[in-house]
């Protein structure tokens, strides 16, 4: 039995592809984003705080010297800077201010008891035990009121709404996890810190919403055990992720991307791209053309048939050339989904007439196969009278490279 992490769960969510390099294929990497790095040093020091807090406290300069040495001996050449307009300097003084202002709010530290820090939690989600998580809790707090407080750090620079943390995953099943543990857990809290903005998220669950979430979850791992083919899924995340070289939607770029131009432009794949993107942009050019004479075609086919009109004739000569006027009778009748439509095939359902004039839809059925709305068992009949070929196209999007 697998035993899921709220990470592992939301890596599936991002990216299926993503899921599958890391946690089925194993495959490790030594990258690691800036950001990451400073949320785990920022993460020592409140472990250093808080676990060392019933025998003493430390001064912030203290808390600052653990901070520095900590990122000097962690630091590695394999930490990447997405941002090119900062440094790894930047980020670590950005890391000493979330640290003096977590200092300046909460010393002396005793907003309640401390029953844990990096506490270790297993979520069982159902009775039998067929479905379980585990997580590690930054800090577990009990106030003086009984209440328990899961705290959770965040370091990130974008401050979410009450109302997506109110539907946050992570902590809520924590809670679960910490419910199982004493028997007097009743009231439980959730709170998150948002250093970069000196600020505090608090949330609570009521047990219908955990027995609602612990649904969800089992569905969701459902979901990743029955998956047999896992998709790339292009995101903003793709700028945080170290499978690059290995994905097929990244791994040309990651091949030729930091190529000097002579060299960059002389591969194989970028000359067939730029040829691509020429004869794409020949082809807009001529739609462009091709639209503006078929306003003039129409603004002349007005004037012709005004003009014929005028002299009561149906045939108009040119030079080399003569226009016919016609006049025929065009049908309209109600578009799909419109009420009026229905109300048509009623009637016609109840005049015995619609089988004669009813299509049979191709574009609904291929839907219905390639969506697979239907039983497996209807869908392998069906799948005897049509041929499932995979047909490979392209789309031209712009890169980020400009030279
Ligand atoms: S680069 Fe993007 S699409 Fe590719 S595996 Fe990573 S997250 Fe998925």
């Amino acid at each position: 039995m697998t035993i899921y992490s709220h990470s592992r769960l939301e890596t599936f969510k991002s990216c299926p592809l993503k899921y599958k390099f890391n946690y089925i294929d194993k495959i490790e990497r030594e990258e690691e984003g800036i950001e990451a790095f400073l949320g785990s040093r920022f993460h020592e020091v409140m472990e250093k705080i808080y676990k060392n807090l019933p025998f003493r406290k430390h001064s912030l300069d203290e808390l600052l010297d653990f901070y520095k040495d900590d990122w000097n001996k962690n630091y590695h050449d394999k930490i990447i800077i997405a941002d090119n307009e900062r440094k790894a300097k930047d980020y670590k003084e950005i890391g000493k201010k979330f640290i003096e202002d977590y200092y300046q709010r909460y010393y002396p530290f005793n907003q309640g008891k401390v029953l844990g820090t990096e506490r270790w939690v297993i979520i069982n989600l159902d009775d039998k035990g067929e479905y379980k998580l585990r997580g590690i809790i930054d800090r577990l707090n009990q106030t003086k009121d009984g209440t328990y407080e899961i705290h959770d750090y965040k370091t990130s620079k974008s401050l979410p709404e009450q109302s997506r943390m109110d539907e946050d995953r992570q902590l809520a099943l924590y809670q679960i996890g910490v419910q199982s543990m004493w028997n007097d857990v009743c009231n439980v809290e959730l709170v998150w810190h948002y250093v970069a903005f000196d600020k505090e998220i608090r949330s609570k669950r009521t047990e219908e919403e955990l027995d609602e979430l612990k649904k969800d979850t089992i569905d969701l791992i459902k979901k990743i055990e029955a998956t047999r083919e896992f998709l790339p899924n292009e995101s903003i995340l793709c700028g945080w992720c170290y499978y690059k070289d290995i994905c097929p939607l990244h791994k040309h770029e990651y091949m030729v991307g930091n190529l000097p131009v002579n060299k960059y432009l002389k591969d194989s794949g970028v000359k067939l791209v730029n040829e691509f993107a020429k004869l794409d942009d020949k082809k807009k050019s001529y739609k462009v053309k091709i639209k503006e004479i078929d306003e003039e075609l129409e603004e002349i086919k007005e004037a012709v048939i005004q003009y014929a009109g005028n002299i009561g004739v149906e045939v108009v000569i040119g030079s080399d050339h003569k226009l016919k006027i016609t006049s025929s009778e065009k049908i309209n009748v109600p578009g799909k989904g419109t009420k009026e439509r229905e109300s048509l095939i009623e009637l016609l359902s109840q005049l015995n007439r619609l089988e004669e004039v009813s299509v049979f839809d191709v574009a609904e059925l291929k839907k219905a196969i390639k969506e697979e709305k239907w039983d497996s068992a209807i869908l392998d009949e069906i799948k005897k009278f049509v041929e499932v070929e995979t047909v490979k196209s392209v789309r031209l999007s712009k890169s980020k490279r400009e030279d």
